[in-house]
């Protein structure tokens, strides 16, 4: 029945799908959060009792000490810093500030899948140049008439990497537009493209706590770039929300960008864990995509994706099967503990090993 209350473009909207989030004992490696615990000084700030006057009064509606503490980090000022409630949030205002031009939106077409999602949302128009056959990014791909790039670096769902001087040569192609290059995995061995905004005042950095900083409930993710640009996307945020981080999010986010020396262990945890399960995939004859992510797209042999998918189910693993061409052969696995990989290594062989 056709609902006169909604506009022909909401009814068309066709919403993102977060992975399932169930609640319960499942070794769950389907939405790529970290398996540790955030810094014990993340949890400290939540148990501060400050927090209780600071939850009286409206929050700082410039996350001014966040934003000073995020800058000092890169070696930037806190008018280079924008802050939202997750990548996500920031990414919509990167969108709804940037890319509405009456030329296509680039990125890849393996990617994020908000991307088309936002596109929807604000009628940007948009193409998908196509990732070689090993999924890495052609960047000649990207020159001529555009509203922009934006892509993942790491890639989302592949885990590739595009090397700094690849980055660069992007930013060279497109020089009258916003380059964004969103680093969610940065921090699990990629070299993030921070020390290039200097020199590239089109280049925009997008990072999250989300991932390595283990505060995917937190929502906090933010923007780098030159003062332009943040001082673009402040312009959008402040039409929406004056006040966009609540003072638990600010208070913890801060706790936690300035425990460096968590982040460095955490981080090599998860990728001593990820080289051990490539080399183990790989020695149940996967075909593993070289990841540079806190997770790994693998093909296995002898049994499709979706039905291996299934059975990890049965066993109460969750990973990830995307039914979309070019990788519906593939699971996307996150990064759990070292026990939860060896769970998920022991179903692997023993539903591949049932098989033959
Ligand atoms: N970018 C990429 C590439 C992602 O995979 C994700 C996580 N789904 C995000 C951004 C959003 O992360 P968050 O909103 O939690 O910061």
């Amino acid at each position: 029945m056709s609902n006169p209350f909604w506009s022909p473009e909401l009814a068309q909207l066709e919403p993102y799908v977060p992975g399932e989030q169930p609640r319960g004992r499942l070794i769950k490696l389907n939405t790529n959060e970290n398996p540790y615990p955030p810094s014990p000084r993340a949890l400290e700030a939540l148990a501060d009792k400050q927090l209780a006057e600071a939850l009286r009064r409206y929050p700082d509606p410039e996350s001014t000490e966040l934003c000073t503490a995020i800058a000092r980090q890169y070696g930037l000022d806190s008018g280079q810093v924008f802050v939202g409630n997750g990548s996500d949030e920031v990414l919509a205002h990167s969108f709804y500030s940037f890319f509405r031009r009456p030329e296509p939106l680039l990125f890849p077409d393996i990617t994020y899948s908000f991307y088309p999602v936002y596109c929807q949302l604000y009628s940007i128009d948009y193409r998908m140049p196509p990732l070689r056959d090993d999924f890495s990014l052609a960047v000649e791909n990207y020159a001529g008439p555009a509203a922009g790039v934006i892509l993942p670096n790491p890639n989302a769902p592949t885990g590739r990497y595009l090397p700094l001087e690849e980055i660069e040569r992007l930013l060279r192609l497109q020089p009258q537009r916003v380059v964004a290059i969103d680093e969610a995995y940065i921090d699990f061995g990629g070299e993030s493209a921070v020390r290039l905004i200097g020199d590239h005042p089109n280049l925009l950095v997008i990072r999250t706590l989300s991932k390595s900083h283990a505060l995917a409930g937190l929502r906090l993710g933010y923007a780098l770039g030159q003062r332009h640009l943040i001082e673009g996307l402040e312009r959008t945020k402040n039409s929406f929300n004056s006040y966009p981080i609540d003072s638990v999010a600010q208070r913890v986010a801060l706790a936690a960008v300035q425990d460096s020396a968590w982040l460095a262990d955490s981080s090599a945890r998860v990728i001593a864990t990820r080289e051990r399960v490539v080399a183990a995939l790989t020695g149940l004859e996967f075909e593993v995509v070289p990841s540079k992510a806190n997770f790994i797209l693998a093909r296995p042999r002898g049994i499709g994706a979706e039905d291996l998918y299934r059975e990890l189910r049965r066993r109460d693993i969750l990973v990830r099967y995307f039914n979309k061409p070019r990788i519906s052969e593939y699971l996307r696995i996150s990064i759990g503990t070292d026990g939860e990989m060896d769970a998920l290594l022991a179903a692997c062989a023993e539903i591949i090993g049932s098989r033959n």
